[in-house]
């Protein structure tokens, strides 16, 4: 049975536009003038759609929408009627970028009578906006006399016709050579942009797509017969993949088998298939007719009712950019130019690790979470990282010059000349300040009443170690094994891992390092691992309650630790600690460990130290018992502000909506900062938070004497530690957390700068 049947959400339009498709190659091949094409256009969809009249109207570069084409209305209506954005229903169409089907266009309130075009008789009214890039180049118009509302398959041909209009106008041939001009002049204007600034830095690069298939291809093929075996090639080329995905009984596999049974349903429908042939057959580049039939599906799926539907709709996307990719030849990610700045909607720790790290400079997305571990990875690559700006990704083509400024957030797309040298200069300004920071590299981080900060830095790959010198961080706070364990495309084995960890000790030159076992989980998945599909999987199975159920990871990891150690002194964290009995478990595991290595006479750790992450409230809460079973406790704040707030760090919408640097979230970790000196345990902060200093000065004011952060982040906050007066910091924070209501961070900011605390500044 079809997946189009057996649901009814993927069915079939009742009038293909395949015929009126072919037609329009037709009229795109015969040599002719633009005007005489555009006519022959409006005819040809006129007479295809039944209707009465057809108009092209195109924006001018005033924003006035221009009737420059039409069948039906009053011919000396063309290059006279003009509407303003916003105006009239073709107005509307432009402003809203969504169609818009009318069944008596004279009683609508946004009607705007033009009667040089003579539309007096005319009722129904389907506009749809002409869009290339996020951008509207213009309204196609069909209107009948008679009082009817256009269907949905009807809209959606237009919008078909529309899209294949949109690439002719851009790829020029329908409009003259100075409307063309104007078209394209609006597709590559200069673009900003001002989203999240996720991992500092400033680079001017160029522009590479994640999935450049999807939009820079070109419309018609040359031969059909040669479009159409490369069609059924990539499609068998994809079953083939995705029945070897699900054959594989792999131990993990970053897809879940319910996932991967509804991709082969989707991959072998065929309904998909036959309508991607369709339009191939009518002329189409399989590239199109994969983009078009996506865009007919994503329409119908989003306004399903059912939320099961709707979620598949991210399956079939996939599966999507899945036929693209096979169409251009390959599976892996695209070969980047020098200097490459990645766009991309969203994007996972393992998909970063896997580009060619020589050439990639920066990284914009138009989703994703500011603490979500592609953020983490690219502040360990040290590459500025601007999300939350779908627009720019929309718009930006390959090869277009584009500014990240990950200190403010910004985003210049096609930036013009003058702003690029403002932007080089501010790259020097920060290399000079960087260079004072080096400086201190030296110094302690000590507060003006003597009082030591442990500043330690958060690590993950070998590429991090050498900033352990740069920086002169007292030694890695965290280092996040499950690294390792995202980039390859098999689980590291136990020679793997010893010898990984063995690089990590060596270059850490005898400063302690924090291992944390394997995070795995969540968003934390290589690509061969199974997992199972959960509707939480933050809250989910992952960290050590993965660990202890698969125990033979954890065994095989900690083996491999010990034996890196060598002798040396050894720190494990583990990550995702709930309850006691957890940290007692793990620690039976080392234990069994290192006993098994007593007897096989190798050398034993100098020494072993217990951490426990304390990243989940009941945790936090339950600081001083867990304070027993460890050697020392270790604040994850990204998890735990994520679960204080039950606001998912993944998501761009509510990651950022609650300021941890407030009393609630203040008084909890003060909590357990508390429980654990009570219990005589070291306590520390290797949340991304830390990295910000006005909450690194909340962190210090609630009792912490150890933060880990990003290695960027170490030599500012050295040189605003060197400024404080810890102790009135201290009794300063107490009263403002008493009298406080949401977040405390301008009062935080005022009291700095009145204090003369020398805060980092970018700008
Ligand atoms: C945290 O949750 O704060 C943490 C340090 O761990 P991760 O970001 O890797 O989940
Ligand atoms: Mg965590």
């Amino acid at each position: 049975m079809s997946v189009s049947s057996s649901t009814g959400y993927v069915p079939r339009p009742r009038s293909s536009p395949r015929v009126l498709l072919k037609r329009l190659r037709e009229i795109m091949a015969e040599e002719t003038e633009p005007e005489a094409r555009l006519n022959a256009l409006v005819r040809a969809i006129a007479a295809n759609m039944v209707a009465d009249v057809c108009s092209i109207y195109v924006r001018r570069t005033d924003d006035a929408l221009e009737l420059f084409a039409t069948e039906g209305l009053n011919p000396r209506a063309v290059h006279e009627t003009r509407l303003n954005w916003g105006e009239g229903l073709v107005g509307r169409v432009a402003q809203d970028k969504k169609p818009l089907a009318v069944r008596d266009a004279p009683a609508h309130s946004a009607f705007s009578y033009k009667a040089e075009t003579g539309e007096d008789p005319l009722h129904a009214f389907l506009g749809v906006p002409i869009v290339r890039s996020g951008h509207v180049l213009g309204v196609l118009v069909v209107q009948n006399r008679a009082h009817r509302r256009y269907s949905e398959d009807e809209t959606e041909a237009a919008q078909i016709v529309a899209t294949v209009l949109a690439e002719i106008v851009q790829a020029g041939g329908l409009l003259d050579e100075a409307d063309t001009e104007s078209a394209r002049a609006l597709l590559a204007a200069p673009e900003d942009a001002v989203g999240t600034g996720v991992s500092p830095g400033i680079v001017t690069g160029t522009v590479a797509l994640l999935e450049p298939g999807l939009r820079e291809h070109k419309v018609f093929a040359d031969s059909v017969a040669a479009e159409k075996e490369r069609l059924e090639n990539a499609i068998a080329g994809l079953q083939k993949s995705v029945d070897e995905m699900i054959a594989s009984d792999a131990q993990l596999s970053g897809i879940s088998r319910d996932v991967l049974e509804v991709y082969r349903l989707f991959a072998y429908d065929r309904g998909w298939v036959r309508r991607l042939e369709e339009k191939v057959l009518a002329g189409l580049t399989a590239e199109t007719a994969v983009e078009q039939v996506q865009a007919e599906n994503r329409e119908r799926m989003r306004a399903a009712p059912d939320p099961y539907i709707r979620e598949r709709l991210h399956d079939l996307e996939d599966l999507s950019r899945r036929l693209i990719r096979a169409l251009n030849g390959g599976e892996g990610p695209p070969p980047l130019p020098e200097n490459a700045v990645l766009l991309a909607d969203t994007l996972g720790p393992a998909e970063l690790l896997e580009l060619d790290r020589d050439r990639l400079a920066g990284l914009v997305l138009g989703d994703g979470g500011g603490t979500s571990h592609a953020a983490i990875v690219a502040r360990t690559l040290g590459l500025p990282f601007v999300s939350g700006v779908p627009q720019i990704v929309e718009s930006a083509r390959t090869g277009d010059t584009i500014i990240v400024d990950g200190d403010h957030g910004e985003v210049h797309l096609r930036p013009p000349d003058d702003l690029i040298r403002t932007y080089e200069q501010r790259r020097e300004l920060r290399s000079a300040r960087l260079a004072d920071y080096a400086a201190l590299r030296d110094s302690p981080a000590r507060t003006l009443d003597g009082v030591e900060i442990d500043l330690q830095m958060n690590a993950g790959l070998v590429l991090d170690m050498p900033h352990l010198r740069e920086t002169g961080a007292s030694g890695v706070g965290l280092f996040r094994t499950e690294l390792q364990f995202l980039i390859g495309s098999t689980l590291p084995t136990a020679s793997e891992q010893e010898a990984h960890y063995r690089e990590i000790l060596d270059a850490a030159g005898g400063k302690p390092v924090v291992f944390r076992t394997a995070d795995i989980g969540s968003d934390k998945r290589g690509g061969y691992m199974l997992h199972p599909a959960e509707a939480n999987p933050a809250m989910g199975w992952r960290g050590l309650r993965l660990s202890l159920d698969r125990e033979g990871l954890l065994r095989t990891q900690v083996r491999a630790l010990i034996a890196a150690a060598d002798g040396r002194e050894l720190r494990v964290l583990l990550p995702l600690v709930t309850a006691c009995r957890e940290v007692r478990a793990a620690r039976g595991v080392l234990g069994k460990e290192l006993a098994r290595r007593e007897r096989m006479g190798k050398s034993l750790p100098e020494r072993v130290l217990v951490g426990a992450m304390i990243e989940i409230p009941a945790a936090a809460w339950e600081a001083g018992r867990i304070a027993e079973e460890a050697d020392f406790l270790s604040i994850g704040g990204n998890d735990l502000a994520q679960f204080f707030f039950a606001a998912d760090r993944e998501s761009e919408r509510v990651s950022r909506r609650y300021d941890p640097l407030c009393s609630g979230f203040l008084s909890f970790v003060g909590h357990a900062a508390r429980e654990a000196q009570a219990a005589g345990k070291p306590i520390g902060y290797c949340g991304e938070q830390a990295s910000d200093p006005l909450m690194a000065l909340a962190l210090l004011g609630l009792g912490l004497r150890s933060l880990s952060v990003t290695a960027s982040a170490i030599g500012p906050l050295k040189a605003m530690i060197r400024t404080v007066d810890l102790a009135a910091l201290r009794s300063w924070l107490e009263r403002a957390e008493d009298g406080a209501e949401g977040s405390l961070r301008r009062d935080m900011d005022v009291y700095a700068r009145q204090s003369r605390i020398v805060l980092p500044d970018w700008s």
